[in-house]
This record gives C-alpha cells, structure tokens and sequence, in this order.
C-alpha cells in the first residue's frame, strides 16, 4: 500500500517520510487514533515505504520486488500481530490466521476489532494477542532480516495485549538494530502503560468531512448529498462511512432487481411499472435516483468484467451474480452496450431535471423491450 492511496492524513505522511531522510525514524513508534482514521493502513504503507528499494519523492515506488510483496502483505521481513481467537487451537497465533489478515485488509483496510473477529465467524469471541504470539515476536527478533533493510513488527490493536505485552517491554526498549515495531492502537487509556512509556507516539487525526465526501463520491460512487450526509454522521470514521454507503448500496441493489423483474414480467410483489415509477419519485428524491442509476451501470461494468475475466474479478454479490449470469448468455455485446448508453442518457438527463416519473417510465419501457426481446428470464 503507497501513502498516495490513503485518505487525507498528509502532514502525518510527511513527517514519516521527513523521519526516514532524517535517519530519525523511532524504533518504537504508536499510531494512535480512533477507529477508521486510516493508522493501519499508514502503518502498512510506512513499512512498505522503510523497505522500499527505489523510494520516490514522499512515496514507495509501488513497483520493486519489495514493494510488490509489501503491497500482497506477504513480505517476509514484515510482520502482523493482531488479535485472534481460539478457533484453531488452543494456543492460537496470528500466523494461523494470515490467509484471513490479508483478506480482510484487502476488503476493508479501515476495519475495527469486531469487522476482524466476524470475518473470522467467531462474533462472540474475544480477540487476544497471547503470551505465545509475544514469545514468537521475541523468537522473529533474533534472526537477521531476509531480504529488506529493516525488519518491521506490525502490532495491530496493541489493546489486546493485557499483562503479556510486558514481555515485550525490553524489545520494545531495546531491539536489534534496523528493527522497527510500529504499533496501531485506538484507546490510549486501555493500552498498557508500560508499553505507552515505551513507544514514540503519533496521534492521528480523525479525517475531515471533506475527505470523506471526496472519497465516497470518486471511489464508492455515492450521490453528493448522501456523501454530505454521510459524513455528518461519521465523524471521521471511515470505517463507519463505507457500512452506511455499503446501505445505500444494499437497498439499490434490491430496487433495481425490482425494477428489472418487472420489466421482464410486467409486474413483480403486485407492482407494475407505473406503481415503481410512482414510488421511486415519491420516495427517492433526485439524488438517491442517480445513485439506482449509477448503481444500474455499475452493475453492468461488472457484467462485463464477469465476461471477461471471471468471477473471481466481478465485484457482485450472491443475487448479482445470478444475473449477471443470465444476462451474459442471453444478451448480445450490442444489448449490453445499449443498456449502458440508455442508463447514461437517463442519467444525464436526471441530472437537468427531467420528470423522473416520466424517465423511469421510458427506461422501464425500454428494458422491457430488450430483455424480453432477448428472453433474459429472472428467478
Ligand atoms: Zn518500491
């Protein structure tokens, strides 16, 4: 992960990268802050920049050997530690859980403890980083790093350490040279004050409405007003953010498989299209109606990519991907081209007010046409 793809946090990002041309970077350093600010992912990109074979200015190069294993989070010389559970042994440890780490950092590098504990279908456990998990980390410390300068320890959630992270403390004081513990940690008063006196601290900020706006309308396709909204709700946290734009986008994907059964069948749960149109424009409101709609063509995008490059590569979800089956075999290149250009007109024209009754009207109309046209069926 480089610095460039993380929200806002730029003056943090500097003084990482001020620290490494000032040789003045702490062995021992916490980032500290709430919940979706970003200071796992900072922790991650820092540790890819300290290994990186061909820095460029304020950023890794994304591009050496180095960076390439840093970005999969499979370099050898950076470690994770974070909370586990005991659902594969009594004495687990976070190496037991790495296929799980990666996954779930890569889906969301803005998760908290619980988002980790249920990827790990275990809601009702607690995690723990245990004494083995520490006495591993002292064991990693005595041999020389494999391939990097600096051998980097990644402690994620150091709240979960209790009594046991007192093993550390020499190691924190201490450790061998070009060794680098950087710890990412939400509450300062639940971490142990041994492990606090011993770490050189960094707070970092809850993000700026702004930035979450910015990245919710570019990268998560929401509607401004609802980004504004969102971000009203959130108060920096990112985390919290993507959950409600992740809503939004739940309820889309039901009213637009709405939508399109019944185009296909005329009517679908006793609505006709003229009762949809009707409900749409009474309830949506013109944002929430360009968010269906972008949702409409982002739907179709990831038709084409399940085309192209398979399932794997599609980002859709179970009922999706039903029908974005169906509509690969029964819809022509020119169909599926159609779709997309009548979902952008309809967009452009919601966009300068057209009668939003009147548009899902034509679109309805439209679909039915072609899908019925090329027998698409719907369970
Ligand atoms: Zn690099």
């Amino acid at each position: 992960m480089q610095f460039s793809s993380i929200i806002g946090q730029e003056s943090l990002k500097q003084q990482l990268v001020q620290s490494v041309a000032n040789k003045r970077v702490p062995h021992a350093l916490m980032l500290l802050g709430q919940e979706g600010s970003g200071h796992l992912s900072l922790a991650v990109a820092f540790a890819q920049y300290l290994n990186c074979e061909s820095r460029v200015e304020d950023d890794s190069c994304g591009e050496c050997s180095s960076c390439i294993k840093s970005q999969k989070l499979i370099h050898p010389d950076i470690h994770f530690t974070y909370p586990v559970v005991s659902t594969k042994g009594s004495k687990p440890k976070s190496t037991d859980f790495i296929e799980e780490w990666r996954k779930a950092f890569f889906e969301n590098p803005y998760l908290n403890i619980q988002d980790w504990i249920e990827s790990l279908d275990a809601e009702n456990k607690q995690g723990n980083i245990s004494v083995e998990e520490c006495h591993e980390i002292i064991r990693s410390l005595n041999f020389k790093s494999f391939e990097s300068i600096y051998k980097i320890f990644i402690i994620w959630m150091p709240e979960s350490l209790g009594k046991e992270g007192n093993i550390l403390l020499k190691s924190l004081e201490e450790p061998p040279d070009n060794t680098i513990f950087i710890l990412v940690g939400n509450s300062e008063e639940q971490i142990l004050t041994t492990v606090l006196s011993r770490v050189q601290i960094m707070k970092v900020p809850r993000l700026k409405d702004e930035e979450i706006i910015y990245q919710l309308e570019k990268k998560e396709t929401v509607g401004n007003k609802e980004a504004h909204a969102i971000a009203r709700q959130v108060d920096g946290n990112f985390n919290e953010a993507l959950k409600l734009a992740k809503n939004s986008e739940d309820d889309n994907e039901k009213l637009y498989l709405l939508f399109l059964r019944i185009c296909l069948k005329g009517s679908h749960e006793g609505k006709s299209l003229i009762d949809f149109c009707e409900k749409v424009n009474t309830d949506l409101g013109r944002e929430n109606m360009k968010g269906l709609l972008r949702y409409g063509l982002d739907l179709m995008r990831e038709v084409f990519v399940l085309e192209h490059m398979g399932e794997a590569k599609a980002r859709l979800t179970e009922n999706e991907l039903k029908l974005a089956h169906y509509m690969n075999q029964r819809l022509s290149f020119q169909s599926k081209e159609e779709i997309i250009k009548r979902l952008e007109e309809s967009c452009f024209h919601l966009e300068r007010n057209a009668n939003p009754k009147i548009l899902f009207m034509n679109l309805g109309i439209f679909l039915s046409h072609l899908l019925k046209r090329n027998e698409v069926v719907l369970t």
